[in-house]
């Protein structure tokens, strides 16, 4: 074999699992905010209950002053009765005080709703809070979880990241320029492996001829519709566990063909 591209096929793997990485990081706000916004919701509803409590209660207690005031006022005009000379006042007093008694009725009705009302805000604040106290857990669970994961995948990412240097710098330097340049185009993968007479980049048939030549690996040959270097499976990649011990002459022959 001509090329080695053993070093690129484990750099790759590494490559591939930086992105995946991206990814999965990428989505864990979103995975937050599944949870976040119920919760949310949840202390809002609370919020607005409690709001709307205080409001009754302020309402309640001007209509207890009003119904006081109001009291004071007809205990004021029964007091004046005896004062009165004429029969035809005192009939006038009398009709007065009953309109009087009747208006304290209104008061009192206005106070009871403003009861009921703040009963029912009451249990309705009540089952706001049980699910504050439900979704404030799997909350806080969610959270832990997603914060330990950011804590794995950044500490991944940093090992991978040093592997990846360590590897870039034992492969040739103008088949890294160009394995770089098609992984940004193709936003993926540069180099695809043959499998079942297919390109695993595009999954496009390959012409046999091309597949015959790719396993003779005299030339670096690449996909004629994805563009990306192939190469055979029967080259094992090394594990990239360890830096794979570079055999550079070979690394160089690529030459022109690329
Ligand atoms: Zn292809």
């Amino acid at each position: 074999m001509k090329h080695n591209l053993s070093p690129l096929i484990a750099l790759q793997k590494l490559d591939l699992r930086c992105m995946e990485i991206n990814t999965q990081r990428r989505k864990i706000p979103e995975r937050l905010q599944v949870v976040e916004t119920p919760l949310r919701e949840a202390q809002q509803l609370l919020q607005q209950t409690s709001a709307g409590m205080e409001a009754l209660v302020k309402e309640r207690r001007s209509h207890e002053k009003d119904l006081e005031a109001h009291e004071a006022h007809t205990e004021k005009m029964k007091s004046r009765l005896s004062e009165l000379k004429s029969n035809k006042e005192y009939q006038a007093h009398l009709f007065e005080i009953e309109v009087s008694n009747k208006k304290k009725g209104d008061f009192e009705e206005k106070i009871l709703l403003c009861m009921e009302k703040i009963e029912q805000l009451q249990q309705t604040a009540k089952e706001a809070q049980a699910k504050v106290n439900v979704v404030e857990n799997v909350f806080a669970q969610e959270k832990l979880v997603l914060d330990e994961l950011e804590k794995k995948l950044a500490a991944e990412l940093a090992d991978l990241e040093s592997q990846q240097q360590t590897y870039s710098a034992d492969v040739d330097k103008g088949l890294f320029v160009r394995y770089n340049s098609i992984k940004a185009a193709r936003k993926d993968q540069a180099l695809a492996e043959i499998k079942e007479r297919t390109c695993s980049g595009c999954q496009l048939q390959l012409p046999p001829q091309l597949i015959s030549e790719v396993k003779r690996g005299e030339d670096l040959l690449t996909c004629p519709y994805c563009r990306r270097m192939l190469y055979w499976g029967g080259q094992t990649p090394v594990e990239t566990g360890s830096v794979p011990e570079l055999d550079k002459t070979s690394v160089l022959e690529i030459g022109e063909s690329l």
